[in-house]
């Protein structure tokens, strides 16, 4: 009798614990379908780069234009795909086809992130360079650099320091 009670209440327990549990349990599907969402931006990001490296190649003309378009069309293609997938997480899922607007901005997404990414990296690579020192004539009309000597003058100097240049002549001095 005891046992059969105990029984009873273990299980009466098992049943509060798996009721308890089910809000943990919906997490979990949550989780779950994040971890998928995760995976296609991954995916993407890998699509992007490889959009940008093939971009790259073209630009660095290691890679024939014909050959590019096609690979990349082909990549923007499963980038398309991806991003759609990422939608269908987002919002309502899509009965049918995505309609063409659809696909038109997709496509401006991706480049929006192509160029993003391009932009980064630009910036990576070359960290803010300090003021163009090989701008010859700056906006205020004065040579950075005598054009006698190539001395490196003020845009206050009137003449170069080093061979006594005009350097107010600069612009007239057009009889070669
Ligand atoms: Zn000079």
């Amino acid at each position: 009798m005891a046992i059969g009670s105990i029984l009873l209440g273990v299980a009466l327990l098992v049943l509060l614990g798996l009721f308890l549990a089910r809000p943990f349990l919906r997490t979990h599907e949550g989780e779950a379908v994040l971890t998928e969402r995760q995976l296609l931006l991954e995916e993407k990001e890998h699509l992007l780069d490889q959009i940008q490296a093939l971009d790259f190649d073209h630009d660095t003309g290691k890679l024939p234009t014909e050959l590019h378009e096609l690979q990349r069309a082909r990549l923007m293609e499963q980038a398309t795909a991806v991003l759609q997938a990422i939608d269908a997480f987002d919002g309502e899922p899509k009965p049918g086809p995505a309609p063409e607007e659809d696909a038109v901005d997709v496509d401006i997404e991706i480049e929006a992130a192509i160029a993003r990414t391009r932009q980064q990296q630009a910036q990576k690579a070359a960290p803010p360079a300090p003021a163009p020192a090989s701008a010859a004539a700056p906006a205020n009309g004065h040579a950075r650099f005598c054009p006698q000597c190539g001395t490196p003058t003020d845009p206050g100097d009137r003449f170069c320091a080093h061979c006594g240049h005009n350097l107010t002549l600069k612009t007239s001095t057009k009889t070669a």
